[in-house]
């Protein structure tokens, strides 16, 4: 139960004035839905403006405030602009320009012969100097000079600068001070404001202090519901697992397990031979083969008499890990079931019977698996694949059914520096598959202009013509989904015109039955080319498909690149990456596609990116799902993580339970940041 105390912000959007359902969907796709989320709505940066009377004094492409008095309306022939000339005081002339239908609204504002504030960027047209659409025109200077730095926050069709930062500042009105949670050495050391004067500084102008102390708040709540599972997980008890060996020998591998992969599964062996559970996290690039290090792992369990799940993210991944499993275990004469959400009738209710009695002793599938309607007898091991977002806390408690609790291993194949572990997963503890399975083809990557589109869709031609089939993944990030749909609809609208009924898309916003019945098209091999957003991601494993062209390539995270090209590579012929990229890079951004062409190294990948990148150029170029963050940049997690992280320990040490002053602080603090599993696991014991 969230405190009464912050209520206030948690109430939902459409309590703000002005706020209909005209203006929550735009509002809600960016996450904006309750007055919370305004709050931490930070300003991707700030305008600023210089205040002069002279537009001599300024120059152009200078972003000013002028008191300017019109003297004459130009209308242009056809769609040509709307220009009013205006003066300054000392006479100099320049035109406020207005495109569109814009000439009656202009009038209306700029009155001639009446002066106004006028703020805008000033540009030179021809001879003229001009302010083209301006930011503000006001008659009060007061208000005009008022408004020298404004913030300008990441929108979406749909909402204005204006109308964002005006329902921001009336969110933070009522909005009370809470009681510090931050150490309080700490806080004197970082001359930090204090949480509500952090708000209102945020959206204020460029705060490095308040920024800060914003971001350790996200990152010290992360850290705290972490440890929290981390030590309600040490008080349980799991069930100690000794295998004998019996089922393992009888597995059929066409291969020999890599170092890598006998190391993890003998740090899993050992692991889960204990009472207290398993809590460990199995990182390894796509392809190193973890498949194998799950099955060894539940094989473990049912040689020890217990039953093991294997929870995948998505319908299609479950399938294939079934089918993957079953192959390999063929020789056990063990049963492995699948089960899924779309699993009906009589098969599923054999399979919750074997569950129940034990007569199946792993059972692959979706959340369905862990569902109320599912008993098993005794599960001992879970092992998550793809936990690549945040969220093993939750899973835990998915987890947790039953007396005794599983043990966990949490697969992901995103390679995530090391700094950016310990704020992901905590204090788990981590196996690394840092050797690849042998005999594996080097990906081709190259980086090529958008221009060469035509060069691009013929190579993707004779591609297809062989019998191969290819990806094309479009970007998409919620601050600009509408924007980046229909360019992805756009580019499969174009592929269609070239490739017939031979192209699927699968994008987020579609059906599941809809993308599941396009993905296993793809799989399939009925269709050649499967036109996407981020969606495959985690998704599907077509050896066939061994061409990857990603387009806008620069908007991409790389471990997110990194873990699309690993979706071709996978068969025995060569394949390819195109990473598209548009035309004006930064220096960082040609860097950072350079390193993809380089190498093929997730772990190091993703150290060099951070690297790149922590140096600035960080404010309005997150990808999105990059990090469990909203607030903290990856500059801040390297900065402040591990103070949190400390922080986290100390008052986890003093006052385990959270009660004292400090404790319910920081309880305040998990419920803002929506960690509150974690002091829920404080009640559950
Ligand atoms: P991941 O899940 O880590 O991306 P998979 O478990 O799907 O990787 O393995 C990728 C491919 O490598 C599979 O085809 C698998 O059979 C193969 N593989 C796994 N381990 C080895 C090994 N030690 N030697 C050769 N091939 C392997
Ligand atoms: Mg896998």
């Amino acid at each position: 139960m969230r405190p009464d105390r912050l209520n206030p912000l948690f109430v939902s959007a459409d309590s703000l004035k002005g706020v209909g359902p005209g203006l929550a969907r735009p509002l809600e796709r960016l996450g904006l839905t309750r007055v919370r989320d305004f709050l931490y709505h930070l300003p991707d940066r700030f305008v600023e403006r210089r205040a002069v009377t002279d537009l001599d004094q300024a120059s152009v492409g200078e972003n000013i405030v002028v008191a300017l008095t019109p003297i004459e309306y130009r209308s242009s022939a056809g769609r040509g602009p709307f220009r009013v000339l205006a003066t300054d005081a000392p006479g100099n002339v320049c035109a406020i320009t207005y495109f569109g239908r814009n000439a009656g609204w202009a009038k209306k504002s700029l009155p001639l012969g009446e002066t106004r504030w006028i703020a805008g960027r000033l540009d030179q047209f021809g001879q003229m100097l001009q302010v083209v659409h301006p930011d503000h025109v006001s008659e009060e200077s007061a208000v005009a000079l008022g408004q020298l730095v404004e913030p300008v926050y990441a929108l979406c069709e749909g909402l204005t600068q204006g109308r964002l930062t005006a329902l921001i500042q009336q969110a933070l009105v009522g909005i009370d001070d809470l009681p510090e949670w931050i150490e309080p050495g700490l806080f004197d050391r970082m001359k930090w404001p204090s949480w509500r004067d952090a708000l209102d500084l945020v959206h204020k102008g460029e705060h490095r202090e308040a920024r800060d102390r914003l971001a350790y708040d996200e990152l010290l709540a992360n850290s705290l519901a972490l440890l929290l599972v981390k030590t309600a997980n040490r008080a349980r008890r799991g069930t100690p697992l000794a295998g004998d060996g019996r089922l393992r020998a009888r597995v059929n591998l066409p291969f020999a397990l890599t170092g890598a992969q006998r190391r993890s599964i003998a740090e899993i062996e050992a692991d889960i031979a204990q009472e207290a559970p398993m809590l460990r996290l199995l990182q390894g690039d796509v392809g190193s083969g973890k498949t194998v290090v799950a099955l060894e792992s539940m094989l473990i369990a049912v040689e020890a008499g217990a039953q093991a799940a294997l929870l995948a993210p998505t319908e299609i991944l479950a399938r294939q890990h079934f089918e993957t499993l079953t192959r390999m275990a063929q020789g056990t004469g063990i049963e492995i079931a699948l089960l899924t959400g779309r699993d009906k009738g009589r098969a599923r209710e054999a399979t919750l019977m074997g569950l129940h009695d034990g007569s199946i002793p792993i059972v692959v599938g979706t959340h369905a698996i862990f569902q109320d309607a599912v008993q098993y007898r005794n599960l001992a091991l879970v092992v998550i694949d793809e936990q690549h977002r945040f969220g093993v806390g939750q899973r835990l408690m998915l987890a947790q059914k039953g007396k005794r609790t599983p043990h966990c291993l949490a697969m992901t194949a995103t390679p995530i520096p090391r700094t950016l572990t310990l704020a992901q997963y905590g204090e788990m503890d981590v196996s690394k598959l840092d050797e690849m399975p042998p005999g594996r083809q080097p990906i081709d990557t190259r980086v090529v202009a958008i221009e060469r589109m035509a060069d691009v869709i013929a190579s993707l031609s004779r591609h297809l013509g062989t019998g191969q089939q290819a990806y094309w993944v479009c970007p998409m990030v919620r601050e600009l989904e509408s924007e980046d749909l229909a360019a992805a609809e756009a580019r499969f609208a174009e592929l269609k015109e070239h490739f017939g009924q031979d192209v699927v898309l699968v994008h987020g916003q579609l059906r599941p039955e809809i993308k599941d019945a396009a993905m296993e098209r793809f799989a399939a091999g009925g269709a050649k080319l499967l036109v996407a957003t981020t969606v495959i991601e985690v998704g599907v494993d077509v050896p066939n498909a061994t061409l990857m062209v990603i387009e806008q390539a620069e908007r991409f995270g790389l471990a997110q690149l990194h873990q699309l090209r690993g979706r071709v590579g996978r068969g025995s012929a060569a394949s390819t990456c195109l990473l598209l990229r548009s035309n004006a890079l930064s220096e960082t951004a040609k860097r950072r596609l350079a390193l993809m062409r380089e190498t093929q190294d997730g772990f190091r990948i993703a150290e060099e990116d951070l690297e790149l990148r922590g140096g600035g150029e960080l404010l309005g170029t997150r990808q999105s799902g990059e990090t469990a963050f909203r607030v903290a940049s990856l500059e801040q997690i390297q900065k402040l993580l591990p103070l949190a992280h400390d922080d986290a320990r100390l008052l986890i040490e003093r006052d385990g339970g959270l009660t004292g002053e400090r404790g319910e602080a920081a309880r305040l603090l998990l419920y803002l940041f929506e960690r509150d599993w974690g002091v829920q696991l404080l009640r559950g014991g």
